[in-house]
C-alpha cells in the first residue's frame, strides 16, 4: 500500500464555457461526494474560475489555475498574478505545462520564477516536466528530466509541491507511457529529489500525465511511483473523469 495520498487533477485547458462548466461540476459533485481518500483538482481557464469556485464551494474537489505569471501586479497587460488566483478561490496552479513551454517560450528559468511567486502566494504548485519523441529517443529522457528539476526547483522547498511528468510525445496523441516506462520516469524523478532534498522526497506526490484514460488509469496508479493523474482530454467529460478519480485501488 502506497503512503502517499493521491493526487488526480483535471487540465480543461482552453476548453469549457460557463454553462458546461457549471453543468460538468453539478454532475461531477455527486458521484466524487464519497471519495475521501484521494485529493481531486479541476484546472478550468481564468474566465472560469470564479465561476467554478463557487460551484465547488463545500465540496471535495480543489481549484486549480492552469498558469500564472511571477509578478504580482503592475504593468503586465493580459498577464494574472498568483494574488489574483488566489482571490479567484484557487488553492493550486499548474506551472510549466509542456503547451506553455512549446508555444509561449516558457524557459525552465521562467518556470522557477512562476513557482517562487505562486508559493509565495501561498499556492500549491504542479510542476509539469517531461521529455519529446526526438529526446526520448536520443536516450536523453533522465537529462532533460534532471535539468527542468534542477533548473525549475532552484531555492525552492518540497511543501505543497507536485510534480507531474508528462512526456510531451504523450500528451493528447492517445499514445500513453506504458506503465513501466512511467514508473522508470517517476522512480529517477523521486531519485533526484532525494538527492536534492534527502528522504522528505519519498513524501512527494509524482503524478503521470499524458493521454491517461479510464482504461489505463488502473495500471499506471499500480506502479509505486506514480501517485496520481494529470488529465487533460479525458477529465472534459464527467464519466470518463468520474472513472479515472475512482480507480481501482491495488490491494
Ligand atoms: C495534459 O493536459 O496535461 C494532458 C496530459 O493531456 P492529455 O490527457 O489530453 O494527454
Amino acid at each position: 500500500m502506497k503512503m502517499r495520498r493521491p493526487f488526480i487533477a483535471a487540465n480543461w485547458k482552453m476548453n469549457k464555457t460557463l454553462s458546461e462548466t457549471r453543468e460538468f461540476i453539478a454532475n461531477f459533485i455527486p458521484v466524487v461526494r464519497d471519495v475521501s481518500d484521494i485529493d481531486i483538482a479541476i484546472a478550468p481557464p481564468f474566465t472560469l474560475l470564479r465561476a467554478a469556485a463557487e460551484a465547488l464551494k463545500g465540496t471535495n474537489i480543489l481549484l486549480s489555475a492552469q498558469n500564472v505569471f511571477y509578478e504580482e501586479k503592475g504593468a503586465y497587460t493580459g498577464e494574472i498574478s498568483p494574488l489574483m488566483v488566489c482571490d479567484a478561490g484557487c488553492k493550486y496552479v499548474i506551472i510549466g505545462h509542456s503547451e506553455r513551454r512549446q508555444y509561449f517560450n516558457e524557459t525552465d528559468l521562467i518556470v522557477n520564477r512562476k513557482i517562487k511567486a505562486a508559493k509565495k502566494a501561498g499556492l500549491g504548485v504542479i510542476l509539469c516536466i517531461g521529455e519529446s519523441l526526438e529526446e526520448r529517443e536520443a536516450g536523453k529522457t533522465f537529462d532533460v528530466l534532471l535539468k527542468q528539476i534542477e533548473e525549475g526547483l532552484n531555492g525552492v522547498d518540497l511543501e505543497n509541491l507536485i510534480i507531474a511528468y508528462e512526456p510531451i510525445w504523450a500528451i493528447g496523441t492517445g499514445k500513453t507511457a506504458t506503465s513501466e516506462q512511467a514508473q522508470e520516469a517517476h522512480a529517477y524523478i523521486r531519485e533526484r529529489l532525494k538527492i536534492l532534498y534527502g528522504n522528505r522526497a519519498d513524501e512527494s506526490c509524482i503524478i503521470y500525465g499524458g493521454s491517461v484514460t479510464p482504461d489505463n488509469i488502473d495500471s499506471l496508479m499500480a506502479c509505486s511511483d506514480v501517485d496520481g493523474a494529470l488529465v487533460g482530454g479525458a477529465s472534459l467529460k464527467v464519466d470518463s473523469f468520474c472513472r479515472i478519480v475512482k480507480f481501482k485501488k491495488e490491494k
